[in-house]
């Protein structure tokens, strides 16, 4: 009997996982079209998919992630046109993340929360490293969602406030200060605003860590640009992209590295 069980429960467990997987793709590819129109402005609904190049309508087939990119081997099927490496990419991301939370959370609220967080993140990484710009559309919101989640999935609403607050805060004194001693802009007011997104969803203890890890790999590669000559920091990647590395992060290995980092310190 107990084995019969056993099996029905690992072929259900499979079976949800692989749908998991397979909504994350298409998540994916929803999430492609936002990075594609949100920095233009543009209805994120409607209209439907088009071929950038000729602007045929694309067919569902061409729409299907992952497979779609491979079957025309990254090409238009009209006109031939290339069709960015960015769409695979973020489908397979998308996918692996679904995967991976929903193996980790199990059905729960808090996985709801690390995915809609997880979304942000990709979209917000995409657009910033193309357009140096972190969407109001996508921050905002997101500090609303993230705090309303605290309040169902344990972290709890002061521990949010306090991640917005000092997330964004300490950023926009960093800013300040920046432009205050170089008068130019190192961080714009997006940054502050996806730092307290952060926040809102991770807690303050884990902004920090972002912040910390974004920082260091930030520097890590604009001291790599330097050294290989390929300009000073300023052409090094904008700081959002960082931001989104150093909060994945922190969401998936912060809470281990806090204890770990809180016991050294007893
Ligand atoms: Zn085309």
């Amino acid at each position: 009997m107990t084995s019969w069980a056993d099996a029905i429960y690992l072929v259900l467990d499979s079976a949800s996982l692989f749908v998991a997987i397979v909504v994350g793709a298409n998540i994916g590819s929803f999430l492609n079209v936002c990075i594609y129109r949100l920095p233009l402005k543009k209805s994120i609904v409607w209209p439907s998919s088009r071929c950038p190049h000729c602007n045929r309508r694309l067919r569902w087939f061409e729409n299907v992630p992952i497979a779609g990119y491979l079957w025309l081997r990254g090409r238009c099927r009209t006109c031939r046109g290339p069709i960015s490496i960015q769409y695979p990419i973020v489908e397979t991301l998308t996918a692996v993340m679904f995967g991976l939370a929903f193996w980790y959370y199990g059905p729960t609220l808090l996985l709801l929360s690390r995915l809609l967080f997880g979304c942000a993140l990709i979209v917000l990484f995409s657009i910033d490293l193309e357009h140096h710009l972190l969407p109001n559309s996508i921050t905002l919101p997101g500090i609303v969602v993230g705090f309303a989640f605290s309040l169902v999935t344990g972290l709890g609403w002061f521990d949010s406030l306090v991640g917005i607050v000092l997330g964004g805060g300490v950023l926009f004194a960093t800013a300040e200060a920046y432009y205050r001693v170089r008068h130019e802009e190192g961080l714009g007011m997006g940054d502050v605003k996806m730092l307290a997104m952060v926040g809102a969803f991770l807690g303050w203890k884990l902004a920090l860590l972002t912040l910390m890890l974004a920082s260091i790999s930030g520097s890590i590669i604009g001291l790599l640009f330097i050294v290989t000559k390929r300009g000073d920091m300023k052409y090094a990647l904008p700081f959002g992209t960082f931001l989104a590395i150093g909060a994945a992060a922190a969401a998936s290995i912060g809470p281990g590295l806090v204890s770990w980092y809180l016991g050294l310190l007893q």
